[in-house]
C-alpha cells in the first residue's frame, strides 16, 4: 500500500465500530470509485465541517449558524431538568417518546475501563454551575447499559458531587437491556427507563 493509502486507512480506523479490514475495504471502495465521486466526498467532509457548529449549552450539533440549538433555545421547555447523554442521536431517541420535557448535554462519548475516551467534562461542570443558578433540580444520567456507560455514570457521579446540596441525581430504570445503547432502545423501554428512573 502507498502511503497516502496506509494514512487514509489509518484514518477510517478511527471512526466508530470500524475496524482495520473495514477501512481497508472503504479505502479500495473510493480508489475504484471516479475522481468526481472522491473530490465530492472530501468537499462534503469540509463543508459539514464549515455549516455545522455545536450548540455553546448542550454540545449537540447543528447547521444554522446560532449559538444555541433549538431545544435549548426553547423557552417552553422545563429548566429544572437536564438529561445527560452519550452522543447526538440518543436525545432523537428520548425525544421520540415525548416524555421528557427539560434540557440535555451531550458528553460526545464514554469512558473505557481502561482509562480511554474523552467527556466535555469542563463544559458540563460550567452549565451545571450556570443552570443551578436558574433552578435546575434535577440531572438523569441516561447514558447506555454498557459497562461504558456505567462507568461513565459512575465518573460524572463524582463530578457533580459538590452540586448534589441543590440536584437530584437520578439514572434510568431497569428495562434496558445490559449491552444496549440508547440509541437503538425502542420508544416503549425508554418510555418506561425514563418514568422508573430512580435516585443515583
Ligand atoms: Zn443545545
Amino acid at each position: 500500500m502507498s502511503d497516502s493509502m496506509e494514512q487514509l486507512v489509518r484514518e477510517f480506523e478511527r471512526f466508530p465500530g470500524i475496524g482495520p479490514r473495514q477501512a481497508k475495504r472503504f479505502v479500495y471502495y473510493l480508489l475504484a470509485t471516479s475522481a468526481q465521486a472522491r473530490a465530492t466526498l472530501s468537499t462534503l467532509v469540509e463543508r459539514v465541517g464549515e455549516e455545522v457548529k455545536q450548540c455553546a449549552l448542550c454540545q449537540r450539533f447543528q447547521s444554522g449558524g446560532r449559538e444555541m440549538c433549538s431545544i435549548c433555545a426553547d423557552k417552553s421547555r422545563d429548566k429544572t431538568s437536564l438529561l445527560l447523554v452519550e452522543k447526538d442521536q440518543d436525545i432523537i431517541a428520548i425525544e421520540k417518546t415525548h416524555l421528557y420535557k427539560g434540557h440535555y448535554f451531550v458528553l460526545g462519548g464514554v469512558l473505557t475501563l481502561s482509562g480511554k475516551g474523552v467527556i466535555r467534562e469542563d463544559f458540563l461542570v460550567r452549565l451545571i454551575k450556570q443552570k443551578v443558578k436558574e433552578g435546575l433540580s434535577e440531572i438523569i444520567m441516561a447514558l447506555s447499559a454498557t459497562s461504558e456507560g456505567e462507568h461513565t455514570s459512575d465518573y460524572v457521579r463524582t463530578l457533580l458531587a459538590p452540586y448534589r446540596t441543590h440536584v437530584r441525581i437520578s439514572v434510568l430504570g431497569r428495562g434496558l437491556a445490559t449491552g444496549t445503547e440508547l440509541e437503538y432502545t425502542d420508544e416503549q423501554t425508554l418510555s418506561g427507563a425514563i418514568l422508573n428512573r430512580k435516585e443515583f
